[in-house]
């Protein structure tokens, strides 16, 4: 659908884009065709398709001979697209951070609302394992979920995705594509899933390790990790694991790398037991 088509399509279905449920519809078909070419969405292939809005990237994974399931937040919407694609979707009418689905699918495609775009994706990361997700986001938050250490960018965020994910930017969208206009650029993502085997454990612990580094953020390492209400483990021992898996105490949460944190992790387990 382009501009024109989608206000047409809004106003016979007496619909209104919703800014608060970060309506922004993908209005460029030549991005949404790109989307629909990508690895992934094979005949037969099982998409979970997050926020489907208006079905500007639906009806060509349909064509494509994907199996879509939708999971779409807004009534109105959900109406507008059994109306248009009857049986050929699955459509959940929920919000997606409140419902688990059966974990069955090949991939995940999105593009996020904006205002739940990292809790989406951590709900994605840790309730399921397709192990191929493609997302559009902002670019400013593209450009924290890809940053390096030592970058302003990089933060928690970022190494926590990274247990889950390697990331790629595929391509950035200008803002020009969506209807309505958002006030910056977006990028679109491919998130591959790792093949590790984290314990629950070890995922909760390396969590909390990079909560608490984080909250010290401007802090050495070593203290941020004592004095964090996250952890609290105490200045002696925070200096100790520090130095035993080769990390200068006095070093700075957005220095370390992400294996410095799976390090610091295992020694904080070792430490407990
Ligand atoms: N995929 C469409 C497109 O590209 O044109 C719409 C994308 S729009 C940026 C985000 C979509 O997510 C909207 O349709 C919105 O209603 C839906 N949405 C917002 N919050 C949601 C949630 N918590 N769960 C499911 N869908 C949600």
């Amino acid at each position: 659908m382009n501009k024109k088509e989608l206000q047409a399509a809004l106003a016979i279905a007496h619909l209104y884009p919703n800014k608060g449920l970060g309506q922004h519809f993908l209005v460029h078909e030549a991005v949404a065709l790109r989307i629909a070419s990508l690895d992934g969405f094979a005949e037969g292939a099982k998409v979970l398709e997050i926020g489907p809005g208006l079905g500007a990237l639906t009806g060509y994974l349909i064509a494509k001979g994907a199996c879509i399931t939708a999971v779409e937040i807004d009534a109105g919407l959900c109406h507008f697209l059994e109306k248009k694609y009857g049986d050929a979707i699955e459509i959940h009418h929920a919000d997606f951070l409140k419902i688990q689905l059966p974990d069955e699918f090949s991939v995940c495609v999105s593009n996020l609302p904006y205002y739940c775009a990292s809790e989406i994706l951590f709900k994605i990361a840790a309730h399921y394992s397709m192990p191929r997700v493609y997302v559009m986001v902002q670019k400013e938050m593209a450009s924290r979920i890809e940053a390096l250490p030592g970058s302003k960018q990089y933060g928690a965020m970022t190494i926590s995705l990274r247990l889950y994910f390697t990331v790629q930017r595929l391509f950035d969208i200008e803002r020009q594509a969506f209807y309505p206009e958002p006030d910056v650029t977006s990028s679109f993502l491919l998130l591959e899933r790792r093949q590790n085997m984290f314990t629950e454990q070890f995922i909760r612990t390396f969590h909390v390790v990079v909560k608490s580094a984080f909250w010290g953020r401007r802090k050495p390492i070593a203290n941020a990790l004592a004095r964090s209400p996250h952890c609290a483990m105490g200045k002696e021992k925070a200096h100790t694991l520090c130095s035993e898996v080769g990390v200068d105490p006095a070093s700075r949460a957005e220095e370390l790398s992400f294996d410095d944190y799976i390090r610091l992790t295992h020694a904080f387990l070792e430490e407990a037991r």
